[in-house]
């Protein structure tokens, strides 16, 4: 019988998660359904009941259900209880398990399929929602040291609170930046959805400095800016979208798909 599986959010019909986890499926002979679902923004943890009980295996959680759905497990990964997000769900014995894959797939992407390793790098992480929680913990865990910077320096620094006792972490404003450099700079701001740039001052970038952006699809304020201020090495967060996605997969059906030709087929 095949299981099946979707994504949740609102709004949600923009996602290629589908798409992505369709192509898995192919490719590991795995038989499965995905669907994106769009839910209420009053009606998460209804929509979730509904799926355990029409015997659904799983699902993925998008903007902006991550913290709900971590406060609807029953039993949580160690990466989402450091994030307090979930962006993954498996439904077991009428249980819901919680995971967070985001920064697994950010790590893959940047590590394995950009070459860039980042034990003993200088990583400024922008931003201090959803997605920068989801990513913190396995940057640390990469031996990274990070600085966390955010428009309300009042999360930034909340947020460095609850990280400190893994690693070396600082919170800043943007204009304190100024006068420093860094190895990656990884935008985790919402900003690219207004073709917006975060408030950086110049001279982060060095050369060799990646230039990372969780947005996809276009060409960003972000990396236009780093562009011009001298970095060579330029990623959009398409990457990261198949990687997370791919470490869903195999939580699932136990398989590991292979990311490389999802990737190069979305990018067509
Ligand atoms: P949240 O709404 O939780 O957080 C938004 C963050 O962006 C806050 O830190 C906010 O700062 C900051 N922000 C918004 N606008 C600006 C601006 N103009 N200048 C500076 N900072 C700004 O969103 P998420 O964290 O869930 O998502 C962030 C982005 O990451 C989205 O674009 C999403 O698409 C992307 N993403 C990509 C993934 C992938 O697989 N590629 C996976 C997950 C997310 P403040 O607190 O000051 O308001």
């Amino acid at each position: 019988m095949t299981d099946q599986y979707a994504v949740i959010g609102h709004p949600v019909s923009h996602s290629k998660s589908p798409q992505i986890h369709q192509a898995f499926a192919a490719q590991t002979q795995q038989d499965i359904s995905y669907e994106a679902i769009e839910a209420p923004l009053d009606g998460f943890k209804s929509t979730i009941e509904r799926l355990v009980s029409e015997g659904y295996k799983g699902c993925n959680v998008t903007v902006p259900f991550k913290f709900e759905a971590f406060q609807l497990c029953k039993q949580l990964s160690g990466r989402a209880s450091a994030a307090h997000a979930v962006n993954t769900l498996l439904f077991r014995d009428g249980q819901i398990l919680g995971d967070n894959t985001d920064g697994a797939g950010l790590l893959a992407d940047i590590e394995q399929n950009l070459h860039c390793k980042l034990l003993f790098k200088k990583v400024l992480l922008m931003g201090a929602g959803g997605a920068a929680h989801g990513v913190i913990w396995q940057l640390f865990n990469a031996g990274a040291s990070i600085v966390v910077a955010n428009r309300n320096v009042d999360k930034a620094q909340q947020m460095v609170a609850e990280f400190a006792p893994y690693g070396t972490v600082f919170a800043s404003s943007y204009e304190a930046l100024a006068g420093k450099k860094f190895d990656v700079i990884i935008n985790a701001t919402s900003s690219s959805l207004a073709d917006e740039l975060p408030p950086l001052p110049e001279g982060l970038f060095a050369p060799e400095s990646l230039a990372y952006d969780m947005m996809y699809g276009r060409q960003t304020p972000f990396l236009k800016f780093a562009a011009a201020q001298g970095a060579t090495r330029l990623a959009d967060g398409l990457g990261m979208l198949v990687e997370q996605a791919a470490e869903a997969f195999c939580k699932w059906r136990e398989v590991r798909p292979d990311t490389a030709p999802v990737i190069a087929r979305l990018r067509e």
